[in-house]
């Protein structure tokens, strides 16, 4: 049987639309065969993804996607790197994942109050209780995203891409630098955890071609096993020079849609891309 594996989404626990039971009824309505929920620095909503996946009979592998911080060494700049973590056996507060999105979490709620406060500084607009309500309440589950759509919403912006080129990308006036755990550490807790570590979306960080293959080099040295494939509305051209670099590090791969809802049509969930000849899906080490 062929494997259609969607193994990178996002549930109203982090920046999606849609919760749990709704995303994983959607992939299996689109064919999906294999399923990870992977919100931003949370396994919140995996319980109840998996109560779903249960009922649907669809697979459900546990997810994460982990925000971490890597350093290159020749330039010391340092760049914020997605881990997704896939199949880890212990998730609990005790588990080594569990301890590190302990401080991942006071992480990204105390980086929500610094933009917060940019933010009302810049648009003298209270903004706090208006993002946390969007983000469920949860003040480490605020992502850029949620703050894109305030400002949106306060008429700041016309689009949520406007938002990040404009007050929350590096080096804007509401961009508050990296403080997230380092991707050694990231890839080290999902392992010890029982998963496997995937670099997640690699040619969508800005980086350049040299500083892609660096990253790869240093992903690998840090105990990580497989990359994703570019998604779906990639150019040709980014997925071959990916599945050279792929082949040529010996990285086992993984597929996925990235959905976070309906707003960005260009993504659909389950809509992954196919291996190419010679790569191996990571879920065959699940
Ligand atoms: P955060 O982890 O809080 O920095 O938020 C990152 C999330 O914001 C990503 O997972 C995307 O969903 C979204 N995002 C990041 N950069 C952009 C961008 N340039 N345009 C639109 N969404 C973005
Ligand atoms: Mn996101
Ligand atoms: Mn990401
Ligand atoms: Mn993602």
């Amino acid at each position: 049987m062929i494997v259609r594996a969607d193994l990178h989404t996002h549930s109203h626990f982090s920046d999606g639309q849609l919760s749990p039971t709704d995303l994983v009824t959607a992939a299996h309505q689109a064919g999906v065969t294999l399923f990870a929920l992977t919100d931003h620095d949370t396994v919140d909503g995996v319980a109840e993804a998996r109560l779903q996946a249960e009922l649907l009979g669809m697979p459900l592998v546990n997810g994460i996607e982990l925000s971490t911080q890597w350093t290159r060494a020749t330039t010391k700049r340092a760049w914020s790197i997605h881990v997704v973590g896939l199949g880890m056996t212990e998730m609990g507060p005790e588990s080594p994942l569990g301890r590190l999105l302990e401080t991942q979490k006071d992480i990204r709620a105390e980086r929500a109050r610094q933009i917060c406060a940019k933010l009302e500084k810049i648009t003298k607009r209270p903004a706090w209780d208006a993002v946390l309500a969007k983000a469920g309440g949860r003040p480490e589950g605020i992502t850029r995203s949620h703050l894109a759509q305030w400002l949106m919403q306060e008429g700041w912006v016309t689009k949520l891409q406007q938002a990040f080129d404009r007050f929350l990308g590096e080096g804007k006036p509401a961009y508050v630098p990296l403080s997230w755990v380092t991707m050694s550490e990231g890839v080290a807790a999902i392992r010890a955890s029982g998963g496997q570590a995937v670099l997640a979306h690699p040619t969508k960080n800005n980086l350049t071609a040299t500083a892609l293959r660096q990253l790869l080099i240093d992903f690998k040295a840090a105990g990580g096993q497989a990359v994703e494939l570019p998604l779906a509305n990639e150019p040709p051209a980014t997925r071959q020079m990916m599945n050279r670099l792929i082949a040529q590090h010996e990285f086992w791969v993984s597929t996925a849609s990235d959905y976070h809802g309906d707003h960005q049509p260009w993504l659909k969930i389950g809509h992954v891309p196919s291996l190419a000849d010679g790569q191996r899906g990571v879920w065959e080490l699940l």
